[in-house]
């Protein structure tokens, strides 16, 4: 099943965060075109705002191997609590999504888990839509 492969892998990545400031490792996986997953941890800097979350570490690794389309997303943070994408990621998200119905997968662990659509956690997205009219 994706979700398995998608929480495992976003469990996995998680290992490899880079978080020496806030000790909050993230790790995510996401699901896009030909069923190729993708990656990513948060990777920290000493000049915050060049620190990169790991929903968009992940997603920037697919489309630079020219994968455009997000089919799912999971994402990890904190073992013992629900970590939701933050407001920049999920607009990320939107960029790419294949639409508001892609699933967005919580996860605490690996059976614990919640399942939400990206129109539910970014209600009135502004994206490229918008811009075509
Ligand atoms: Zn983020």
């Amino acid at each position: 099943m994706e979700y398995e492969k998608l929480i495992n892998g976003a469990i996995e990545a998680r290992e490899y965060a880079y978080a020496p400031y806030s000790n909050f490792k993230v790790g995510a996986a996401v699901l896009m075109e030909e069923d190729k997953i993708f990656t990513g941890c948060n990777i920290e800097n000493a000049s915050f705002g060049a620190t990169n979350c790991a929903e968009r570490t992940a997603i920037f690794k697919g489309v630079a191997e020219g994968y455009k389309t997000i089919k799912a997303v999971a994402v990890t943070g904190d073992p013992n609590s629900y970590t939701f994408p933050c407001g920049i990621c999920r607009q990320v998200i939107a960029e790419f999504a294949e639409n508001g119905d892609i699933e967005i997968i919580v996860v605490k662990n690996k059976n614990e888990y919640m399942i939400m659509t990206l129109d539910e956690i970014l209600p009135g997205s502004f994206t490229k839509k918008d811009l075509n009219n």
